[in-house]
């Protein structure tokens, strides 16, 4: 383990004990980091240009509130590194600011410790700062930093050019009955694992530079989303119903329910982008490569920045459409 053990019975520790002992001494170094942890400042020296996101996850929020502390670190840092792919992003390094309630809750914080630091290690990430404070709930806010010399924008989107998602969205949100109340619903595991350990796609983000005209990450919605990089490129993307993957573990479910959970339902971190239709062999080669299916859903075409979703022959906005119950 990257840190020692702390015995239970050991005395309320201080701020500065607590950092010292959960939060320092992680694996992982960065050549453009020239001061991590320790002083006012990291100091960081990067020879391509850096993209920058922070995210916050509340206790009760992002998380629920009986979440351990591995699931939370898997919440707050997973979620967060995602929006690194969706740059196409290669993954330097994070700080964390931490909020937690009185009393320490020291088992809690060492799995949350424990967990992000086996996760910054597989991803790749230096732990270069933070700051830790108390107050009235557990706040994880994690800033991510990557390094890439063209970043995915949301507004790259081109006239014509073919509407992409990877995986299988839609399975978080049909796991949060199940994750919200446990005890009263159940869910297939892959469902359950989408929702507590979504991938992010770090390694698609990177191979879609010079590939993809504009990528976003899925956290709010596929048609939500998608909605996004419409408005930021001012086009419509039209989405086939018909077109979108659906997850295996989704056979025998009611199509409307099936199509609620893919188009609105959040939390998977999918990407979803747009390339032009020369690239569709290349984008097939890297799916094999990935072994990730990639899956053409819609199109980009003349408009005024609206999702708009075909569905039996006929277009309309999502709130039309009847996929909206969920
Ligand atoms: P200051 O009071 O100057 O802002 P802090 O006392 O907040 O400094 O932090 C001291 C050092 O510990 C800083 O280098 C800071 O980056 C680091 N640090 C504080 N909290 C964390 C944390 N949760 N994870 C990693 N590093 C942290
Ligand atoms: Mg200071």
């Amino acid at each position: 383990m990257p840190f020692p053990s702390r015995e239970a019975t050991l005395p309320a520790m201080n701020e500065f004990e607590l950092i010292e002992h959960y939060f320092r001494g992680w694996r992982g170094s960065h050549p453009d980091l020239i001061l991590g942890q320790g002083d006012d400042c990291l100091i960081w020296h990067p020879r391509r240009a850096t993209v920058m996101s922070i995210d916050t996850a509340v206790e009760g929020r992002h998380f629920p509130a009986q979440s351990s502390g591995a699931q939370a670190a898997q919440r707050a840092f997973l979620p967060a590194l995602s929006d690194l792919a969706a740059m196409g992003a290669e993954p330097a390094f994070f700080t964390l600011a931490l909020t937690l309630p009185g009393p320490m809750d020291d088992a809690w914080l060492d799995a949350f410790a424990r967990r992000l630091s086996e996760l910054s290690e597989h991803y790749g990430l230096v732990l270069a700062g933070g700051d830790t404070t108390s107050g009235p709930c557990r706040v994880i806010s994690l800033q991510m930093h990557g390094l890439v010399d063209a970043p995915l924008r949301r507004d790259g989107v081109q006239p014509d050019d073919d509407l992409w998602v990877s995986g299988f969205p839609g399975r978080a949100a049909a796991a949060l009955p199940s994750v919200l109340n446990p005890a009263q619903a159940s869910a297939p595991v892959d469902w359950v694992a989408a929702y507590w350990s979504p991938e992010p796609r770090i390694e698609l983000g990177q191979r879609l530079v010079g590939l993809a005209s504009a990528a976003i990450d899925v956290s709010d919605g596929l048609a939500a989303d998608c909605g996004h990089l419409a408005r930021a490129s001012g086009l419509n993307l039209l989405i086939e119903t018909s077109m979108l993957p659906q997850a295996p573990s989704f056979q025998g479910y009611p199509e409307d329910q099936v199509g609620s959970w893919i188009l609105s339902g959040g939390d998977d971190y999918e990407l979803a982008f747009t390339a032009a239709p020369g690239q569709r062999d290349a984008i097939t080669a890297l799916a094999a490569m990935l072994n990730l299916p990639l899956t053409r859903i819609g199109r980009a075409q003349a408009g005024d920045g609206q999702v708009l979703i075909g569905h039996n022959g006929e277009a309309h906005t999502l709130s039309k459409t009847g996929f909206q119950h969920f």
